[in-house]
């Protein structure tokens, strides 16, 4: 069986390895000329399947409402006149009812839990190299209230099988000595010993080797640009080769196609699923060279009333965070990185060379209600893999596993509501 995968970020490569797995003919093809420079390019590096609540909360409302005036806030948007945002925003805040966040924390759970072993075996089969660091995550709060509301989360979690170990700073500290400095600051923290961190661009492009060596094709400059159905329920795939000056439009033949394409799947997917709501939401991250390695953490942090992640890649430390809503201008905004660079100060001070900050921005895929479409189209040939919003990397290796498990007619035991 050939399979044609759209989109060579770090949900593409995971899926073409587990469909290379199953003995599939696969072929990716990539709109840009490298992989993997898309969301996953320099994200907040975080597995943090202690995170699998959804950005629609019962609070979501007002922090937007908050944000509206305050140009520092985490959460950016400007109320204007675009149809497809005002629907995306009119579906997440549907989401953000109490039973529906509820039910939506459950499938994102489920989901993190079983990429987090699938990302475990595929370590440990293939020795990748990608600075992951296996310490699991820390959860900073600051006062009180903010850390009852962790105390919480963590009660929470315990009921989704997902383990978050109440800490004082000094457990905190002993657990990540280079917070040390920063005592007086902390009121108390959550160790989440199962999470991990690493740099997804650098896993995608070193599992992006592992499917070459192990025969699949991999075509950059190869963009997805629509599809013509025919009769018999199946639809065959156009594609543009902007390599050659005189890019042409040709039909890319395969038995079956996987739409994992981020926030190029909306517009590919109208045809084949109607207006699926895959909203871009602008983040931004720092990276930064590290000069005093014993100041800077290893073991990820979050900041929980900033919302600020920080990741140590080896000789490098990523300050990632901040949601806007900015269409499909991807360039980084320097006033969107003041709040980076503030936390990356307090927190690391001259311990990294700011002299040579790499800024960054992305376009996460956010469906409404957090929760990644994986499954079957309305084309009996086509599937869609693509949403992943927030949590791209902790997901991609399970959403990779189960796409291909639901083609193969052998879909993984997980409490997820896949298309179907
Ligand atoms: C600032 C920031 C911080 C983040 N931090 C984390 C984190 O700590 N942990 C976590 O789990 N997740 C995090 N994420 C989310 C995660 O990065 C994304 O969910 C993930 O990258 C989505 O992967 P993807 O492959 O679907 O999309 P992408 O990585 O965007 O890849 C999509 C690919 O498809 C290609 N493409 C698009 N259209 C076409 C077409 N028509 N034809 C061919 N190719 C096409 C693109 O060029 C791109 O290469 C973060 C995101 C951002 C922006």
């Amino acid at each position: 069986m050939h399979l044609v995968i759209i989109g060579g970020g770090v949900i593409g490569i995971t899926t073409a390895w587990a469909c290379r797995l199953r003995g599939w003919d696969v072929t990716v093809i990539e709109a840009n000329e490298t992989l993997a420079r898309g969301a996953c390019y320099a994200n907040g590096a975080q597995i943090s399947v202690s995170h699998p609540h959804p950005w629609s909360s019962p609070q979501a409302p007002r922090i937007a409402m908050e944000s509206l005036f305050n140009p520092d806030a985490p959460f950016h948007w400007k109320p204007k006149w675009d149809c497809a945002e005002a629907r995306w925003l009119a579906l997440f805040l549907r989401e953000c009812l109490p039973e529906r966040h509820r039910r939506n924390t459950r499938a994102i759970a489920a989901l993190g839990t079983f990429s987090l072993s699938v990302l475990r075996r595929w370590r440990s089969e293939l020795d990748l190299q990608y600075d992951a660091v296996t310490r699991g995550i820390l959860h900073l709060f600051f006062d009180e209230k903010a850390w009852q509301h962790g105390q919480a989360h963590a009660a929470e979690l315990a009921e989704l099988g997902i383990c978050a170990v109440p800490c004082t700073p000094d457990e905190a500290i002993a657990i990540e000595p280079a917070l040390a400095p920063h005592r007086d600051r902390l009121y108390g923290a959550l160790h989440a010993p199962d999470d991990e961190s690493g740099d997804a661009h650098a896993f995608t492009l070193a599992l992006a080797e592992r499917c070459a060596a192990a025969g699949v094709t991999i075509r950059t400059h190869t963009a997805a640009i629509g599809w013509q159905f025919r009769a018999d329920g199946r639809a065959v795939l156009l594609v543009r080769e902007n390599a050659t000056a005189a890019a042409s439009e040709t039909v890319l033949e395969a038995d079956e196609y996987i739409l994992c394409a981020g926030v190029g799947s909306r517009a590919l997917a109208r045809p084949l699923l109607g207006d699926v709501p895959i909203h871009p939401v602008k983040g931004y991250s720092l990276t930064l060279p590290i000069r005093d390695p014993e100041r800077i953490p290893t073991v990820s942090l979050t900041d929980e009333s900033h919302r600020i992640v920080a990741s140590r890649l080896g000789n490098r430390w990523r300050i990632a965070g901040t949601a806007e809503l900015a269409g499909m201008d991807d360039r980084p905004d320097p006033a969107r990185l003041v709040s980076l660079y503030r936390w990356g100060r307090q927190w690391g001070g001259d311990a990294v060379d700011w002299s040579q900050a790499e800024e960054w921005a992305g376009l996460r895929p956010m469906t409404p209600s957090g929760v990644p479409l994986i499954g079957k189209t309305r084309y009996r040939n086509v599937w869609i893999n693509s949403g992943h919003g927030s949590l791209g990397w902790t997901l991609a290796c399970g959403s990779a596993e189960a796409i291909a498990g639901l083609i193969a007619g052998d879909p993984p035991s997980v409490a997820f509501p896949f298309l179907t």
